[in-house]
Formats: structure tokens, sequence, C-alpha cells
């Protein structure tokens, strides 16, 4: 298929910061998990178009999003719930 946002949970956990959550233009596609304080991408919506990867690399400068090839997805194919928040 193509390749998919990853975010790394112990990076952004450690920010305290939801800024990507505003900018991704597809709903329910990064969501936040107050659990693991970190923001998480539900694999089936996201389309690549790298916006949330600008934002935290060049806005928040916490470097915490990468695109992964969605085969090499730390966590594989797990289609989170979207629009819920993760216990
Ligand atoms: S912009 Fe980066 S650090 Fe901020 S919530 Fe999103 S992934 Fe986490
Ligand atoms: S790459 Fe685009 S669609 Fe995918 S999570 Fe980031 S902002 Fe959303």
């Amino acid at each position: 298929m193509y390749y998919i946002a990853e975010v790394d949970k112990d990076i952004c956990a450690s920010k305290n910061c939801h800024l990507c959550t505003q900018y991704c233009p597809e709903s329910n596609c990064i969501n936040y998990s107050e659990e693991d304080k970190s923001a998480y991408v539900s694999v089936d919506r996201c389309k690549a178009c790298e916006i949330c990867v600008y934002i935290c690399s060049d806005i928040a400068k916490n470097d915490a999003i990468k695109m992964k090839w969605i085969d090499d997805l730390n966590e594989g194919f797990v289609i989170k719930k979207s629009g819920v928040v993760l216990r």
C-alpha cells in the first residue's frame, strides 16, 4: 500500500503537546490517548499527506512523527477505534 504516519510514543509523551491532532485533515485520524499521554494514528484513516510530520518537526520542534512503510509499523496494521480515547 503506502506510507503511514507513526508517532514515537516515548518522545510524544515527554512533550505535553497535542498540536498535530488539530491539523490532520482526515477526521479521527490522529487522536490523543490520555492514558499514554501520546498522540496515535488510526492506520486505516491515514492518507500519508505528511502534514503531521511538518507540524511536529517544523512547528512544534518535537520530531516525534515519522512516515513508515505500512509493513514496517511498530504495532503492525492495527486498526484503532477512531474518536475514542484509548484506555
Ligand atoms: S505534534 Fe508531535 S509531540 Fe505534539 S502531540 Fe503530535 S506527535 Fe506528539
Ligand atoms: S500523514 Fe496526514 S492523514 Fe496521516 S496522520 Fe498525518 S496529517 Fe493525518
